[in-house]
């Protein structure tokens, strides 16, 4: 017989989600968060997963921060499916407790009323505030921004040069707002889920910070909600990525340990599938700096690589 299916609380104003986070520690509950931007498919679960074996209870973010758009970026197309989200929620063995899904956190009309307001009532965000984007520093007057200045300027951060400034905003906010005790980040996005460790030990938020391995589909392509937008062909070629990654590594095993020539073999066989690079790099695996050859063969490093176009990183 099926196990009953948890129902999770959804959650849309951050002060509710406060207090509710508040209620439950002091009741002596540890909380994991799993921050992500919606459309949720099985990598995003198999964190959630990795947050169940944690804590007592698991919070989902399902947030798209404009924070970290730039205007020329995919905002207003990216994929969203909320109820298809919660139902697949519901479907993990054990649930999570909270969805926490704000309408706009740079709205800070609410925050003003409750500051006037000395019982705290407070009413829901309408997201009737101005967007924030990474580039326009518009909004309810948003001037404050977290940048974790070495590790966010290389490898994503070349061609997108505020991203990570926008990613570690929003999860610094999502941190004051849940206060859990672990969130849990994904490796497939490997330069964020380093900057959010580097942030956390510098600013000494008392979070500990997991990163949980990369899911892919069958044919070896990293599950992303951005494949979504992948024709048939598009994914054909994106699978070179992975493919030549994967020769990169079994090449290094073999006592390849040159960068530039690993690094030129996976431009050749990306470029060949016809896919546009933006940069293919093999960095030190935490200082994210360039290396010339691969001196420990233990996955001390780590290459990374984006696929540009409509398709995804
Ligand atoms: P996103 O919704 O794309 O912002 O992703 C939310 C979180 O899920 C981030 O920490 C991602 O790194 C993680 N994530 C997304 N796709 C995968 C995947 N295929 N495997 C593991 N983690 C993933």
């Amino acid at each position: 017989m099926e196990a009953s299916k948890k129902e999770p609380l959804v959650i849309t104003d951050k002060e509710q989600m406060r207090k509710w986070s508040r209620a439950m520690r002091s009741q002596g509950k540890s909380i994991s968060l799993v921050p992500t931007m919606g459309y949720l498919h099985q990598g995003h679960i198999s964190l959630v997963r990795e947050a169940l074996k944690l804590t007592n209870l698991t919070v989902v973010s399902i947030y798209v921060n404009p924070g970290q758009f730039a205007p020329s970026e995919d905002l207003s197309t990216y994929p969203s499916d909320f109820h298809g989200d919660i139902s697949k929620l519901m479907s993990v063995p054990g649930g999570v407790d909270v969805v926490f899904h704000p309408p706009n956190l740079y709205d800070y009309e609410n925050d003003m009323k409750r500051n006037k307001n000395d019982q705290g009532v407070c009413k829901n965000l309408e997201g009737k505030g101005e967007v924030v984007s990474c580039l326009e520093e518009s909004g309810m007057g948003h001037e404050t921004w977290v940048r974790v200045e070495k590790l966010e300027n290389g490898l994503c951060g070349k061609s997108r040069p505020v991203f990570f400034r926008g990613v570690a905003t929003v999860v610094t906010k999502l941190f004051n707002i849940v206060e859990p005790d672990v969130a849990v980040f994904g490796k497939k996005d490997y330069q964020q889920w380093r900057i959010i460790q580097r942030m956390v030990r510098d600013l000494d938020f008392s979070i500990r910070i997991i990163g949980a391995e990369i899911l892919r589909d069958n044919d070896g392509l990293a599950m992303s909600s951005r494949n979504v937008h992948l024709s048939a062909e598009e994914r054909g070629k994106a699978l070179s990525i992975s493919r030549s990654l994967l020769g990169v590594k079994s090449a290094a095993e073999n006592g390849h340990i040159n960068c530039r020539e690993l690094r030129d073999s996976v431009i050749q066989a990306v470029s060949e599938a016809g896919g546009r690079i933006d940069y293919a790099e093999i960095v030190d695996q935490e200082s994210l700096q360039a290396v010339e050859e691969i001196n420990s063969p233990c996955g001390v490093l780590h290459c990374c690589l984006v696929w540009e176009g409509q398709a995804d990183r």
